[in-house]
């Protein structure tokens, strides 16, 4: 069942949707909550966890002890590949550490690199409105991206650059422990679940990634949607197919005891 709040964002994201004459209208509020500033991009690390993270960052790529202010602090001080000469700074990820849900984008653009916070911008915007179609907040879930580092000119991460930042995207999906991670658009979808199958063909089906396969599912990016809206339909059965499954796995954590 979709609630009239659910009704308004699908209707902000072009989705067109039966509304019962009943139904309050909301679509000056879901637009004000659709033009609000961007979330702050989180705090500072500490200077011990920066000082631990330089000595990490001077071995292999494996982050899998870092807790989360060391991390944040390896990221910002990370040197890995060639896109940190590149970077206005580090876009580590936003959100509720605690979070069921986790998206996953693909690398920071011009905007993301000047805020310093993944999915702002007009495509920020409209994830927002598919978190909200979900009937969660932004502030609900954790938000990060493949890449830690801007791409110039916004070109594909290369594959080298995707595997020396995925011991940072590890650690953070371990760290969240989500239920169920989301990963938008292709170039997540693929560098995720390691295969150059299209997105078309990854839609509608759960995956796994990382040491405890974490469930994943695959929707088109908000950029995407944005230039392809004639898509907004099928992203809708990418978030109906989602909440169900999410609903499925937290009753059987709830049976098996969720760890
Ligand atoms: S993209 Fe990742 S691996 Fe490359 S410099 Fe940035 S944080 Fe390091």
């Amino acid at each position: 069942m979709v609630d009239a709040r659910q009704v308004a964002y699908l209707q902000a994201l072009g989705v067109d949707v039966y509304v019962p004459r009943t139904a309050p209208p909301l679509q000056d509020e879901v637009a004000a909550e659709l033009a609000a500033p961007a979330l702050p991009a989180g705090s500072s690390p500490t200077p011990g966890a920066v000082a631990r993270a330089e000595v990490s960052a001077s071995g292999p790529n494996d982050a899998s002890n870092l807790d989360w202010d060391e991390l944040r602090a390896a990221v910002a001080a990370c040197r890995r590949c060639d896109l940190h000469a590149t970077r206005t700074q580090t876009v580590f990820g936003v959100g509720n550490r605690q979070a069921r849900w986790m998206f996953i984008g693909e690398a920071p653009g011009a905007e993301e690199d000047k805020q310093g916070e993944p999915f702002v911008g007009r495509a920020g915007q409209l994830l927002t409105s598919m978190i909200r179609a979900l009937g969660l907040r932004r502030e609900d879930v954790f938000i990060a991206n493949v890449l830690k580092c801007r791409p110039p000119d916004n070109r594909d991460p290369r594959p080298g650059e995707a595997a020396s930042c995925r011991g940072y995207l590890e650690r953070q999906v371990a760290l969240v422990n989500p239920t169920l991670v989301i990963a938008v658009g292709r170039i997540a979808a693929q560098n995720l679940l390691a295969t150059e199958t299209p997105i078309a063909k990854l839609r509608g089906k759960v995956h796994s990634f990382g040491a405890q396969a974490w469930p994943v599912v695959v929707t088109y990016h908000p950029a995407y949607l944005l230039r392809s809206p004639g898509e907004k339909r099928k992203s809708w059965q990418d978030l109906l197919h989602a909440r169900q499954l999410f609903g499925r796995l937290e009753q059987e954590s709830a049976r098996g005891g969720r760890t």
